[in-house]
């Protein structure tokens, strides 16, 4: 469990210092900015939905590690997939962090995202990792209202 644990953080690492898809989307078809008051995180995320494909998605922003990281490993995972697709994950990734210590969480089916599922140990961080992913549905929604996590 520990060398688990030790890829995690490795992997989260790599995200904080090399984020993917972390520049602005000039032809965007939608995007949303995101902000997490208890920790500082601020991300604006782009999207270029094309025929309920998720053809493009890039972020950019400061934040935490977690936030950063997420934010990375996020685009990674929904760019190619449809919006149909995004949303079960996003619920997934949610319920994992969510989950009780002493639940087993579900990561089967997130793949890569499972990194995070130790992040169930600090509350604090949890809003962190699921910013992203809150400001993804407010850009699909195309929403202009920046979103808080309070
Ligand atoms: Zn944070």
């Amino acid at each position: 469990m520990s060398d688990l644990r030790d890829l995690y953080q490795q992997t989260i690492l790599d995200h904080t210092r090399k984020p993917r898809n972390k520049h602005e989307m000039l032809d965007a078809t939608s995007s949303a900015d995101g902000h997490n008051p208890l920790c500082g995180d601020k991300i604006k995320l782009f999207l270029k939905i094309n025929n309920g494909v998720i053809e493009d998605i890039s972020f950019t922003g400061s934040g935490c590690a977690i936030s950063t990281a997420s934010a990375s490993m996020m685009t990674e995972a929904l760019k190619g997939k449809t919006l149909t697709e995004a949303q079960p994950l996003f619920e997934r990734f949610h319920a994992m962090l969510t989950s009780p210590m002493d639940h087993e969480p579900d990561i089967e089916s997130l793949d890569k995202l499972a990194v995070f599922s130790g992040v169930r140990e600090f509350p604090v961080r949890v809003k962190c990792a699921t910013l992203p992913w809150h400001t993804l549905q407010a850009a699909i929604k195309n929403e202009h209202r920046p979103v808080s996590t309070e």
